[in-house]
């Protein structure tokens, strides 16, 4: 048997985390919702079925104000839900128990609750168990973003970003469109090791990567393949645009230096690949934008070359 991340997704150990709880309470719905600026969404479920919500509709809104369980026995009885729309039409709840999910840092990003169409009474041993579920849900969401994050950078891996370039190609044949691959490769990376050390090397890396970074806009996704070798995945970008941002990255990246006194300056070469609606395969994708990149190395490096 493989064990990786695929195999072990959080949605498997949701919907164990979401059963489990249904039978410890004996309630109809349990649901393990996120929450984001204007909606609910339902990472699992049990005895409903729904994928979304606005935000002013979810009990969960409420529950995140709070680092302590939410426990409402009767919503006939309390001014916050009496006239939710869940209270006063499908699924009609009357009672409801939710615990926040909180990360390390203190942010609330969604909860782990549980319903009933009856009122009842919860004990505190009830609440304590809710709270160790929702524990137990961030330790699957930390592990789950372990295994798609380079330790080093902090920014996506190889695995993931090779999964965001299928799901982009699965969105261009829904919805065609232009998205751009972009390869990056320091130059002369070796010599930065050979002059400075490997310690100032990794510094130079993960500044470089956070660079990169902040050059890019909340959808693109910026990801180490391995060694000095990095992508980022433009969505919603042609070409030409690609090569402009590319070109003024490029340009940011001569003009810094890295690693405090160290002072190390290094510059970069960058292969650009188009997606449209027409491809299929991630892998010639990738072949492309390597090859743009190779040809890059080839007239001289800190240059960018498009097909
Ligand atoms: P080119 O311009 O052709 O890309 O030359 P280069 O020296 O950057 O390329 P080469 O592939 O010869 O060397 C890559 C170097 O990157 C060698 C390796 O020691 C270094 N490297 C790879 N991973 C790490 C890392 O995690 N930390 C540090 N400090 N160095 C790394
Ligand atoms: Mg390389
Ligand atoms: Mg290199």
């Amino acid at each position: 048997m493989r064990l990786d991340a695929q195999t072990y997704s959080s949605e498997t150990s949701f919907d164990l985390i979401t059963r489990l709880l249904q039978l410890i309470l004996g309630m109809e719905m349990v649901t393990i919702s996120l929450i984001t600026s204007d909606k609910q969404i339902l990472r699992a479920q049990q005895g409903l079925d729904m994928e979304e919500s606005s935000r002013e509709a979810a009990f969960c809104n409420i529950a995140i104000r709070s680092y302590e369980p939410l426990v409402i026995e009767d919503t006939h009885q309390d001014a916050r839900v009496r006239d939710n729309p869940f209270v006063t039409g499908p699924p009609f709840l009357r009672s409801y128990i939710g615990a926040p999910l909180t990360t390390a840092d203190g942010y609330n990003l969604g909860t782990i609750c549980a319903f009933e169409t009856k009122p009842r009474q919860f004990t505190e041993r009830e609440t304590r168990m809710i709270g160790k579920c929702a524990k137990l849900v961030m330790d699957q969401l930390e592990l789950r973003s372990q295994a798609n994050r380079d330790p080093l950078t902090k920014v996506a891996n190889r695995r993931s970003f090779e999964r965001g370039l299928n799901r982009e190609l699965a969105r261009l044949r829904r919805r065609p469109g232009t998205a751009v691959v972009a390869f990056l490769d320091i130059d002369y990376f070796k010599r930065v090791n050979d002059t400075y050390g490997h310690p100032v090397g990794d510094r130079v890396l993960r500044e470089f990567a956070a660079l990169v970074s902040e050059q890019c806009r909340e959808n693109d996704r910026v990801a180490r393949l391995g060694g000095e070798e990095f992508a980022v995945l433009l969505p919603d970008t042609d070409l030409p645009a690609a090569r402009i941002w590319a070109e003024r990255m490029r340009w940011k990246v001569s003009k810094t230096r890295f690693a405090g006194r160290d002072a190390v300056k290094v510059t970069v070469s960058v292969g650009l690949a188009a997606l449209d609606e027409t491809q299929t395969s991630s892998e010639a994708i990738t072949l492309a934008a390597d090859q743009a990149l190779l040809e890059a190395k080839r007239l001289g490096r800190n240059r960018v070359v498009a097909p």
